[in-house]
């Protein structure tokens, strides 16, 4: 989608610390992040929110979130744990309409979150 962040991000219209990418599946560091390590993992495709996937899009949400416990792990992030979210919509403060599951780890995260 020609106006989305993300879409310019993996098509190279503007830069992003890119710390992997193949075929489907794209995952650069958070702006802004909140964590020793925050990367965000998102599909090379445009989809909006969690509400727009179909089943077709199983497998592609597994090799996201395989991708994101691997980069976990390289980050030394496996044993002592890490957080995976996805904001979906206003509740739950999603800003970016491609969707995208925050890694974090290298600190304590606390939870309920705010
Ligand atoms: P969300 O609130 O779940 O939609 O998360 C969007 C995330 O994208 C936020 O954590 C932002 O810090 C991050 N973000 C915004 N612009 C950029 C950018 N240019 N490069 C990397 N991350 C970004
Ligand atoms: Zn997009």
């Amino acid at each position: 989608m020609s106006d989305c962040l993300f879409c310019k991000i993996i098509a190279g219209q503007i830069p992003g610390a890119i710390v992997y990418q193949d075929d489907r599946v794209v995952a650069f560091k958070d702006i802004n992040a909140q964590a020793p390590t925050h990367v965000l993992v998102v599909p090379r495709r445009h989809i909006a929110t969690l509400n727009d996937l179909t089943p077709e899009d199983d497998g592609l949400v597994g090799e996201m979130t395989r991708r994101a416990a691997a980069i976990a792990k390289e980050h030394g992030h496996a044993d002592r744990g890490y957080r995976t979210v996805f904001n979906c919509n206003a509740d739950a403060g999603q800003t970016v309409f491609h969707i995208h599951m925050h890694v974090l780890g290298g600190r304590r995260l606390a939870w309920p979150p705010g």
